[in-house]
């Protein structure tokens, strides 16, 4: 799969059963699969670690203005979409498979706002709040899609973002 961002060859990688494409050696941004993405329910430790491993390269300079190409579709132009916890959060979203793309300086900037367990748990209840309260027998079909997208949304936050935080842990020591 090539990267949407910096057009470099993604790598596949798997973390705690979801795969992730990560664009390893480029500009270190990760693709997340719509269907991965359906897996995601329990809270998982300490993934956006993982994937903050990935080796980059600092050279590669994304332009954040484009709209991008789905990697995995053919000629379908993603969605800038925001998220509206805390502060804003670009992911590009694929309206037709449901994948999402995020920058490696999005999920750097997603783990150290929400650096305490408090805010994590704040944070996820807001989101799941909004996106799992909603009373489906009422929402028209255009609703539903957004309804599904966001919790795909909130799925990839969640897989990102655990709820939870057990000091020292952590093989990288408290942060
Ligand atoms: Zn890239
Ligand atoms: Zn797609």
């Amino acid at each position: 799969m090539i990267c949407p961002a910096c057009e470099h060859n993604m790598t596949e990688k798997e973390i705690q059963q979801i795969k992730v494409d990560v664009c390893a050696g480029g500009c270190g941004g990760i693709w997340f699969d719509g269907h991965e993405l359906k897996k995601i329910d329990e809270p998982h430790e300490a993934v956006g670690q993982d994937l903050l491993e990935v080796e980059y390269d600092p050279e590669v300079v994304v332009d954040e203005s484009q709209r991008r190409d789905c990697p995995h579709c053919d000629a379908i132009v993603m969605m800038r979409h925001f998220s509206s916890i805390k502060r804003e959060v670009e992911v590009d979203e694929c309206p037709s498979c449901g994948g999402f793309f995020l920058d490696r300086g999005e999920l750097n900037s997603l783990r150290e706002q929400y650096s305490s367990e408090e805010d994590r748990s704040e944070a996820a209840n807001k989101m799941f709040g909004d996106m799992f309260d909603d009373d489906l027998e009422d929402v028209h079909e255009a609703g539903r899609q957004r309804v599904e997208a966001g919790k795909r949304l909130s799925r990839m936050f969640r897989f990102l973002l655990p709820s939870y935080y057990i000091p020292g842990k952590q093989k990288w020591g408290v942060y």
